[in-house]
């Protein structure tokens, strides 16, 4: 009951959040395969767009709109908005689909479910929002796929939002699977749903950590920012046996109060060293505005023999992609500052550790 009402409450609270299921019908369908969502392409746009009124956070946003508005016109826009507005996503909800050799994609329009493939089982990273939806999307979306979802064995956890990890209790009973999630996220108080209880055999992730499932190895990195214990991932993926290395960041809205933009920022910063270091040449996301991904998806169910693999950005694309969300973080974190009282940056400029003031929704 106390969950049933946490829930309305927790969608009827957010209009950032749509239930992950909730589709509108055929005829309101946009022709834009991003859903009809806002696109920022350019430093035109973004001036008029970002609505950032501080001289260094338009000049961040500038430098954002530069890196990434020809790769990440959805994400620029999700990522560079002084005043945060989110439109919810008007597409069809998206077929599943093998994006890499042994990775598929079986989420929602707004929240992106990865399943990895391994010769010893699956690995599913997120869990959407509740019961029905781990039943009604990702079981029967693997199905489709011909994916047992009874081979399912780690379910990781990007954070503990409940968009990501109210069906994984369901999960863990339908397949047996270890829950994974950041010590930090899994034992903080939430504000919506309730955290799946950790069984003996679930299991921390830490920074750096690897782990490995059959024949694949995933690179865990502690990233918080977006929740105290956000975390991110590096792992090999193959097209048509060519060999990549494909990158997630955890966590997409920025939270608003200047201390913990900071930190993100520094998390982001981490992030980049290992995309730079492991080579990363392709951005995935576990929601739909972190890597243009309805507009990926579409293009990937048109791909005709020879055509590139629209994840497959290269290294200048994940270089833009890292530079246009550090510029954003950079944007808000100015404009954060310039705004502020007198006096309430006091505590940060004397070293204290940060205090998380507001929590994102999403
Ligand atoms: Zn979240």
């Amino acid at each position: 009951m106390r969950f049933r009402q946490t829930l309305t409450a927790f969608l009827a609270l957010s209009t950032a959040l749509t239930p992950a299921v909730a589709q509108p019908t055929a005829s309101s369908f946009s022709v834009n395969p991003n859903g009809g969502r806002p696109e920022i392409h350019n430093v035109e746009e973004m001036r008029k767009m970002g609505g950032y009124t501080a001289p260094g956070a338009r000049a961040y946003a500038d430098m954002a709109a530069e890196a990434g508005g020809k790769l990440w016109p959805v994400t620029l826009y999700y990522r560079c908005q002084a005043v945060r507005t989110r439109k919810p996503v008007r597409a069809a909800m998206p077929k599943p689909i093998a994006v890499f050799d042994n990775v598929y994609s079986i989420g929602t329009g707004e929240n992106n479910i990865w399943a990895i493939d391994t010769k010893d089982g699956i690995i599913l990273l997120d869990a959407l929002t509740t019961e029905e939806d781990a039943r009604n999307v990702i079981v029967k979306n693997m199905q489709t796929l011909g994916l047992d979802p009874k081979r399912i064995r780690i379910i990781l956890i990007t954070h503990n939002h409940l968009d990501h990890f109210g069906g994984a209790a369901y999960l863990k009973a339908l397949s047996g699977a270890k829950l994974a999630m950041s010590e930090a996220d899994w034992t903080a108080e939430v504000k919506w749903g309730t955290l799946p209880v950790k069984a003996a055999d679930d299991f921390y992730l830490t920074d750096g950590q690897t782990i490995t499932l059959g024949d694949q190895t995933l690179t865990v990195l502690l990233t918080p920012g977006h929740t105290p214990g956000t975390v991110s991932l590096l792992f090999p993926v193959k097209d048509k046996g060519v060999p990549h290395m494909a990158s997630l960041f955890g966590g997409q809205g920025s939270p608003r109060d200047v201390a913990s933009l900071l930190e993100f920022r520094r998390s982001l910063n981490h992030f980049a060293d290992y995309t730079d270091l492991m080579q990363a040449d392709v951005v995935l996301s576990n929601h739909t505005v972190g890597d243009d991904g309805l507009v990926r998806v579409a293009a990937l169910q048109k791909r005709k023999a020879g055509d590139p693999n629209p994840y497959v950005v290269g290294r200048e694309g994940v270089v833009r992609y890292d530079a246009e969300w550090r510029a954003c973080l950079s944007a808000d974190i100015d404009e954060a500052v310039f705004k502020a009282a007198p006096g309430s940056l006091n505590p940060i400029l004397s070293g204290q550790p940060p205090r998380r003031v507001v929590e994102t929704a999403k």
